[in-house]
């Protein structure tokens, strides 16, 4: 059984395991990081799982069984891995198509909506103070994962302010992120890093700009 957290609308209580946020399908689509140093953190079967459940997406007693399935078989493992990672690149590819107001690749909604297809049961259930939210599995838990992420990203798609879907303009960085700042003029995924990062770069073009030789600037720096 899941605690139930206050959400904006009374009549939709969110529990706080098993459904996924926005901000939890954005950071799944962000786990292939390529900023300042590439790393996936979906790299393997056992980071994969591991990820699914701190972010309340499957129990650690189905990660532990999985694991060892995969152990006995290896292409087990590696399909899983395979099918999480495909996943992730549409959401990225339908996200990005939102974010630059253009239509989507057709073979990103054909992946996203094979992963929608897996079926996943919410039932409401007695609590001690009125009602909670708890959840029946059918079926693969990983897809049952997945389908909730994916739902994440299709109901912003949907019924979000895709206006405000971002992708970080460091073009080595590429994060996507929802700009809910007052301005909605956010352009980077973080100021200290990515946004650091450009007010260096112009600070650098500018002196440059300014300086007769080029790369002399550099030199004199802090001058
Ligand atoms: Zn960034």
């Amino acid at each position: 059984m899941n605690e139930l957290v206050t959400n904006s609308s009374p009549l939709l209580p969110v529990a706080v395991g098993h459904i996924a946020t926005l901000r939890t399908g954005l950071d799944f689509v962000n786990t292939l990081d390529l900023y300042p140093v590439p790393h996936d953190h979906l790299e393997n079967p056992e980071a994969a799982l591991e990820w699914l459940v701190e972010h309340d997406l499957l129990h650690r007693e189905v990660r532990t069984h999985l694991l060892a399935q995969f152990q006995a078989s290896p292409a087990a493992g590696a399909e899983i891995l395979a099918k999480l990672q495909r996943v992730r690149q549409a959401m990225r590819g339908a996200l990005e198509a939102a974010a630059e107001r253009r239509a989507p690749n057709g073979a990103d909604l054909d992946e996203i909506n094979r992963a929608l297809r897996t079926h996943y049961v919410y039932e409401l259930v007695p609590a001690p103070d009125g009602v909670s939210l708890d959840h029946r599995h059918q079926g693969d838990p990983v897809d049952g994962a997945l389908a909730r992420l994916v739902e994440s990203i299709a109901r912003e798609l949907i019924q979000g302010e895709t206006s405000r879907l971002r992708v970080c303009e460091n073009v080595q960085c590429r994060w996507i992120f929802k700009d809910t700042s007052r301005t909605g003029k956010r352009k980077w995924c973080s100021m200290r890093s990515c946004g650091n990062r450009a007010k260096v770069a112009r600070h650098r073009a500018r002196r440059r700009l300014a300086s007769p030789s080029p790369g002399s600037a550099e030199h004199r720096g802090g001058g």
